[in-house]
């Protein structure tokens, strides 16, 4: 069973800041890897308070929105991979990291929703939104799995 390409979507991962701080990058990056989605592209940089504000500007008229800016600074990651947008929400956990389950990665690595290790994007219209925020043309890589179709 293969998947047409109008099946493949794409979603931005973001290793948060405390995720990058407490060595959390590999283990994260790991679940997405042996889930079987395909990496299309990868960096590590301080984030721009301009950028960070973007990224969230539907969260702008909430409570905590100032200090979200404030968490989030460094360590994004891309992903791509058939119907991964809702997938990826499943591996990453609720929002609150005590409501989370056991086994998600905040369930399982985060304490804080001030803190809850990784962004990931909540819909494929968000997905190549906030991919083409975090990444200029030519970023991306183009890449054939050698045994595994479908990460295609
Ligand atoms: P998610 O990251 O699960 O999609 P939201 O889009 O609702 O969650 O919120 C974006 C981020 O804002 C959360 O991941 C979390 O870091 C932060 N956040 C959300 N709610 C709160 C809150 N009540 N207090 C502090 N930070 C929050
Ligand atoms: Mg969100």
């Amino acid at each position: 069973l293969v998947a047409s390409l109008e099946q493949v979507e794409q979603t931005y991962i973001m290793v948060k800041p405390d995720g990058v701080q407490r060595g959390l990058v590999g283990e994260i990056i790991s679940r997405f890897e042996r889930k079987g989605f395909k990496l299309t592209g990868l960096k590590l940089f301080q984030c721009p308070k301009e950028l960070a504000e973007e990224h969230y500007k539907d969260l702008k008229t909430k409570s905590f929105y100032s200090t979200l800016i404030d968490y989030i600074t460094s360590g994004p990651v891309v992903w791509e991979g058939v119907g991964v947008v809702a997938s990826a929400r499943k591996l990453i956990g609720s929002t609150n990291p005590l409501q989370a389950e056991p086994g998600t990665i905040r369930g399982d690595l985060a304490v804080q929703t001030g803190r809850n290790v990784v962004h990931g994007s909540d819909s494929p219209e968000n997905g190549k939104r906030e991919t083409a925020l975090w990444f200029k043309e030519g970023e991306l890589c183009e890449w054939t799995p050698a045994q595994a179709p479908w990460l295609m």
